[in-house]
């Protein structure tokens, strides 16, 4: 069992960067999450996928009806917070917050309490072992935010690489990454996935399912939008936020073909049904 996940944000919902449009500028901007959202939507029904969607809660109030109608397409409604802000930035009383309204506004939408959380940009670190915490105190039941490897921000390099419960009761279900040269490399998702060509992406895949190891892919749905608006972010960064939008979608095509995908409730089912 692999999971297909989705970070259900828009094209802006960038972080770590001065030139994103800030938090009370997002509601004059166009919205493109819902037609994104949709593409990916009709594929997912295509190959017969459930997904997980982690929905951030700014999202879920305006567009309540998308968030019901992806519920209702039979896919898992997770948390990915509320105003898409950096854990190890923000601090704990203020993660709480944030984690109290993404609920909210998902409730409100859906009338569905999300048990799964992802922090934005991977946010859940070194630094914020208390997150963990946070997160059981408010109900939730699981966490796919720990992103084993080196990021540009984010990331929690050497952490087990494998799903694990931990000591508070909390699955962890950290995001795919291959070993080379000793160091971790994420591949399966986002910026990673757009720039891999495919033929090496699936080829780690396959690796991986061969170990026994669960797929967690996660994408955005400006992951597939060539014609989003392009932010000046300089060089580097632009790159890494724009390359690889054309090649995007066959690429998901192919993975949906060559592995068998779910949500993160069915992996859970699975899970337990196995003795984990
Ligand atoms: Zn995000």
């Amino acid at each position: 069992m692999n999971v297909f996940s989705i970070d259900l944000e828009d094209w802006f919902h960038l972080l770590d960067t001065d030139a994103a449009p800030s938090f009370c500028d997002w509601s004059e901007l166009e919205s493109r999450v819902e037609g994104n959202a949709r593409a990916l939507l009709t594929e997912l029904d295509h190959h017969c996928v459930r997904a997980t969607f982690f929905v951030l809660g700014w999202v879920a109030e305006r567009y309540p009806q998308l968030v019901c109608e992806i519920a209702e397409r039979g896919h898992e409604i997770a948390s990915h917070g509320y105003a898409h802000e950096l854990v190890y930035e923000i601090g704990r009383d203020a993660f709480r917050e944030d984690l109290k309204r993404s609920k909210d506004a998902i409730e409100s939408a859906a009338n569905i309490s999300p048990k799964g959380y992802r922090a934005p940009g991977f946010s859940i670190t070194w630094k914020t072992p208390w997150a963990f915490d946070v997160l059981a105190e408010e109900g939730f039941e699981y966490d796919s935010s720990v992103f084993p490897s080196l990021r540009a921000h984010g990331g929690m390099s050497g952490a087990d690489p494998l799903p694990s419960r931990l000591a508070n009761g909390i699955d962890e279900y950290p995001i795919s990454t291959v070993n080379l040269a000793g160091s971790r490399l994420g591949y399966l998702g986002g910026g990673y996935l757009r720039l891999m060509p495919r033929i090496a992406l699936l080829h780690l895949a396959r690796s991986q399912v061969r170990r026994s190891e669960p797929l967690i892919l996660y994408i955005h749905p400006r992951d597939i939008d060539l014609a989003q608006p392009r932010i000046d972010l300089g060089a580097l960064r632009s790159l890494r936020t724009y390359v690889g939008l054309r090649g995007c979608m066959g690429k998901v095509r192919a993975l949906l073909e060559s592995f068998e995908w779910g949500r993160f409730e069915d992996l859970r089912i699975a899970s337990s049904g196995a003795g984990r």
